[in-house]
């Protein structure tokens, strides 16, 4: 079942998408050589909280933590733990807040100092993917026609992993409702995407092989030949001409500017 929001929805949602974007633009000013994830999920919760929101993923289906952090050959998925990170780093770092009834989310990927030009353009290019797919996220295209523009940008153009097991998703009253949208997929098929639809797309794209591999914790996804991984959301609603971007990552980016610690994939 796929529920279309009202514009009234539509704007709570918006609300909790920005404070996921604030939350993560926080926690983005405090990540450096030496801090850990625990303290980066301390800082995301307690920011949530003081904003009146609250921190979706933690005990979603056992989740213990408000942060998804997926550091280097982490895919998603990753619970945050006492290690540091260090120089040349790269962190994938997801977040979820509840408010107003309605859910938020949205994720980023982070270089701590420098790295390598080839990871650099993995970000690059995995980032240009998502906003590649919002392009065809208009009523009356379709599902797959998202798949197909984020596959062709990745994939076909750069032989990068798209992928296939872990896919974007329906956004709204729950974290994840109907429909899945997958970074894969071909033009023309899959569910009408129509107006009030709200969907999180969310490519994750592998620097070499696709595959995956699940850890013993039950959550923790590694790629298979251990080689970097990046992952950038974006919550939107359906609309006639042009999709409405319902996270905003220029709170984010405003951050990793002012960070002298972390670099930029550009
Ligand atoms: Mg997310
Ligand atoms: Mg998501």
């Amino acid at each position: 079942m796929i529920y279309l929001k009202t514009d009234d929805e539509i704007q709570k949602i918006k609300e909790s998408c920005i404070l996921v974007c604030k939350t993560l633009a926080e926690v983005a000013s405090h990540l450096r050589p030496g801090i850990s994830g625990f303290k980066l999920n301390e800082i995301a919760e307690d920011f949530i909280r003081s904003n009146g929101g609250i921190p979706s993923f933690l005990g979603y289906k056992n989740f213990p933590a408000s942060l998804c952090i997926s550091k280097n050959e982490v895919v998603v998925h990753g619970i945050p733990n006492n290690e540091i990170f260090e120089e040349g780093d790269v962190v994938s770092i997801d977040c979820g807040v509840y408010k107003n009834g309605f859910h938020g989310d949205s994720a980023y990927t982070f270089i701590i100092g420098d790295t390598h030009p080839e990871i650099k353009k993995l970000l690059r290019v995995t980032n240009e993917s998502l906003y590649e797919g919002i392009k065809t996220a208009v009523a009356g295209n379709r599902v797959g026609d998202i798949g197909a523009a984020i596959q062709t940008h990745t994939e076909i153009k750069q032989h990068y992993g798209v992928v296939r097991e872990l896919v974007g998703h329906g956004v709204g009253k729950n974290l994840h409702e109907a429909p899945e949208v997958p970074n894969f997929g071909k033009r023309g098929k899959g569910p009408m995407l129509k107006e009030g639809m709200v969907i999180a797309i969310e490519p994750m794209i592998n620097l070499g092989t696709r595959k995956i591999k699940q850890k013993d914790d039950g959550w923790t996804i590694v790629t298979a030949d251990k080689k970097a991984s990046a992952h950038y959301e974006h919550t939107i609603a359906i609309r006639k001409n042009e999709a409405e971007i319902l996270s905003d990552h220029s709170f984010i980016e405003k951050s990793i500017k002012n960070n002298n610690e972390l670099g930029n994939f550009s």
